[in-house]
C-alpha cells in the first residue's frame, strides 16, 4: 500500500493489495491492486474502493459509523452499518483488507481514525442538526464527564483484577459456561462489555465457533494482548473497541454474555447496554448468559449501623469550632449521611422477615423498563423490634441447556465484590412480630450511570393505646445510588465463623454513643439478639 495523495479536506488514496467482502465471493481477491479513497465529497467523510474497472458496488463505507479491526498484521476488518434507511433491513457488511506491509496496514489505520474524527467535526457543523443520528443511545442518556471517569476506571488493570480475584463470581460465569457447552459449541458468541476478555476466553474454551469481545474502554488494548498471550483459543475472538451501542459486528449472535450487574443489580446502568446488545446483535431466541436478574428485599433492624450513620453527623452539632457554631449544618449533613446506601456484608440474622423479590426478565424486559423501578413492598415481620431500614441483593440465573446455575450476592453466602446494599431510615419504625410491614422502592435512573432511590417503610403504631386507632407510622428517605458508602472495614464481613459465635459484631462500647443526639437512647442498650429475627 503506498499514500498516492491527499488534499486536505478533499481525498486521501491508498493502494491495498486486495479487499473481499466478508461472507461472500462475489469480489475475489484479484491480482490487480486496489485503491481505497477517503473523502468527504459529499459532505460525509466515506471510504470507497476502486479497481481498474472503477468503484467496487456495494463497498461503500460511511466513516462515522464504521469501524476498522485489526485481524492479523497484515489483515484487517472495516465494519460498516447499512445506509439503507429502512431500520428493518438494516445489515452491517464487512470487508477484508490485505495490506502490503505492516507499516501501511499502520498508516492505513491511523488514516481512519484521522477520518472518521473529521466526520464528526464536520457533523457538528450540519446545519440540519444530522449530529443527534451520530449520538448513540447511550451518548443521548449518559452524562460525558461521567462516561469518562466510568471508562476510565475499567481501563485499569487493577479493577478488572479486583473483579478477576472475586472467586465466587469468576468461579460462577467458568462453571456456567464449561458445564453448559452444548450452547457455545460451534455457535458464535458476543461479549458484551468484556473487560479483560476473560469471559470470552471462557466460551472460546467452551468451543465457540466466534467471539465478538466488545469494550469500549481502554481495557481493549490489554484484552487484545491477554487472548493473543493465548493463542489455541485466540484465533476464535475479535476484540472490537467501542460501545456496544455503537459498533457494527459482521454476523448476528447465537447468545450473548455478559457480567453487566452493578451494586444492586442495576448500579451503573450496564443492564441497559446489556439489553440494547441484545436487540442489535443476539439471533431471535438466542440465549442470554445470564438471563434472568432479581434484586432481594428485607427489613432489617441493626442499632450499631444506625447508631454510627447519626453520629458521622455530630461534628456538626459543636458550637464553638475555632469559634464558630457549627449547628446550622447539622440537618443537612445528617441527611446526607442517611442519603447513601451502605455496602457492606452483614449477618442475615439481622433480617426482620422473609424477603421478597423484583425479576427482571433480560430476555424481555425493554431497556426502558430500566429507567423507572417501582417495586410495591410487603412483609411479615418475624420478631418485635426497630427496623432501620431495607437491605438489597441480587442474584442472576445462567439458564443453561444442561446446568442451570445462579450466581448469587446474599448475606450469609461466600461473600463478593458487591457486597450487600443497605438503605437506613433516619427515623426507625417499631414492629411486633407478626406484624404487616408494607412500603415502596421507588428507583429513577439518572445520567450519571446510576439511580436516584426513594424508600418508605410503614407499620401500624403498637403498644399502649394503639388499638384507639389504625395509626400508621410511615419514614422515608431519598438516596443517591451513586454515592455508597463503602462499610467494609468496620464489622467484619459475615463468615461462617459468626455462626458459631453469635455475639461477635461491633460492641456498642466500640461505638461512640452520644445519647443526647438520639431519641430513644435505651434502645441502644438492647442486646444484638432482640434486634435481628431467625430466618429459615
Ligand atoms: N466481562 C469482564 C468485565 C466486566 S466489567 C469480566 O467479567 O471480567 C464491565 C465491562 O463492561 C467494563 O470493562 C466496561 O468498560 C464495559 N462496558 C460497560 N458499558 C459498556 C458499553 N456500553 N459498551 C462496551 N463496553 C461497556
Amino acid at each position: 500500500m503506498e499514500v498516492l495523495a491527499r488534499q486536505k479536506h478533499k481525498h486521501l488514496e491508498f493502494t491495498l493489495v486486495a479487499v473481499s467482502e466478508l461472507s461472500s465471493s462475489s469480489v475475489p481477491p484479484s491480482s490487480t491492486p486496489v485503491i481505497a479513497r477517503f473523502s468527504a465529497d459529499s459532505g460525509v467523510a466515506e471510504l470507497r474502493f476502486r479497481q481498474d474497472s472503477g468503484f467496487i458496488d456495494g463497498f461503500n463505507v460511511n466513516l462515522g459509523t464504521a469501524q476498522l479491526f485489526k485481524l492479523g498484521p497484515l489483515k484487517s476488518l472495516c465494519i460498516s452499518g447499512s445506509s439503507d434507511s429502512n431500520k428493518e433491513k438494516s445489515y452491517a457488511r464487512g470487508v477484508t483488507i490485505l495490506f502490503k506491509n505492516e507499516e501501511e496496514s499502520r498508516d492505513f489505520h491511523s488514516a481512519f481514525e484521522q477520518w472518521q474524527n473529521e466526520d464528526v467535526t464536520q457533523g457538528t457543523h450540519l446545519p440540519n442538526g444530522a449530529i443527534s443520528d451520530v449520538k448513540s443511545k447511550f451518548d443521548n442518556k449518559i452524562e460525558p464527564s461521567s462516561a469518562k471517569m466510568y471508562f476510565h476506571y475499567y481501563g485499569q488493570l487493577l479493577h478488572q483484577q479486583n473483579m478477576l480475584q472475586d472467586y465466587v463470581r469468576t468461579g460462577t460465569y467458568y462453571a456456567a459456561v464449561i458445564e453448559n457447552r452444548a450452547d457455545f459449541t460451534g455457535r458464535v458468541v458476543v461479549d458484551v462489555g468484556a473487560g479483560s476478555g476473560i469471559l470470552s476466553l471462557f466460551a472460546a474454551q467452551a468451543g465457540a465457533k466466534h467471539v465478538y469481545a466488545v469494550e469500549a474502554s481502554e481495557m481493549a488494548e490489554y484484552a487484545r494482548k491477554l487472548i493473543a498471550g493465548n493463542p489455541s483459543l485466540g484465533q476464535q475472538i475479535t476484540v472490537i473497541k467501542g460501545k456496544v451501542e455503537e459498533v457494527e459486528l459482521p454476523e448476528k449472535a447465537d447468545i450473548l454474555i455478559s457480567e453487566p450487574m452493578g451494586t444492586l443489580l442495576v448500579n451503573e446502568r450496564m443492564l441497559e447496554s446489556y439489553m440494547i446488545a441484545r436487540d442489535r446483535f443476539l439471533v431471535p431466541k438466542g440465549k442470554m448468559f445470564p438471563s434472568v436478574g432479581r434484586i432481594h428485599m428485607a427489613p432489617f433492624s441493626d442499632e450499631y449501623l444506625f447508631v454510627e450513620i447519626a453520629n458521622k453527623a455530630l461534628f456538626w452539632q459543636q458550637q464553638n469550632y475555632y469559634g464558630v457554631d457549627l449547628t446550622a449544618l447539622h440537618g443537612s449533613a445528617f441527611q446526607g449521611y442517611f442519603s447513601q446506601p451502605v455496602v457492606d456484608a452483614f449477618d442475615p440474622r439481622l433480617l426482620v422477615s422473609s424477603p421478597m423479590s423484583h425479576v427482571i426478565d433480560f430476555n424481555e424486559a425493554k431497556e426502558e423498563d430500566l429507567y423507572e423501578i417501582d417495586i410495591p413492598l410487603k412483609f411479615v415481620a418475624s420478631v418485635g423490634t426497630r427496623v432501620h431500614g431495607l437491605a438489597c441483593w441480587f442474584d442472576v440465573l445462567f439458564n443453561g441447556s444442561t446446568v442451570q446455575r445462579w450466581l448469587t450476592t446474599a448475606p450469609g453466602a461466600p461473600t463478593t465484590h458487591w457486597y450487600q446494599i443497605r438503605c437506613v431510615l433516619s427515623q426507625p419504625i417499631y414492629v411486633m412480630a407478626g406484624q404487616e410491614i408494607t412500603g415502596r422502592l421507588h428507583m429513577f435512573a439518572h445520567n450519571a450511570q446510576s439511580y436516584t432511590i426513594y424508600l418508605t417503610l410503614s407499620a401500624k403504631m403498637w403498644g399502649p393505646g394503639a388499638e384507639q386507632g389504625g395509626i400508621i407510622q410511615s419514614s422515608s428517605c431519598k438516596l443517591d445510588l451513586k454515592e455508597p458508602y463503602y462499610r467494609m472495614s468496620q464489622p467484619q464481613p459475615y463468615t461462617t465463623a459468626q455462626d458459631q459465635q453469635p455475639h461477635q459484631l461491633l460492641q456498642p462500647q466500640d461505638i461512640p454513643i452520644h445519647t443526647n443526639d438520639l431519641e430513644e437512647p435505651k434502645l441502644l442498650q438492647q442486646p444484638l439478639e432482640n434486634s435481628g429475627a431467625q430466618l429459615q
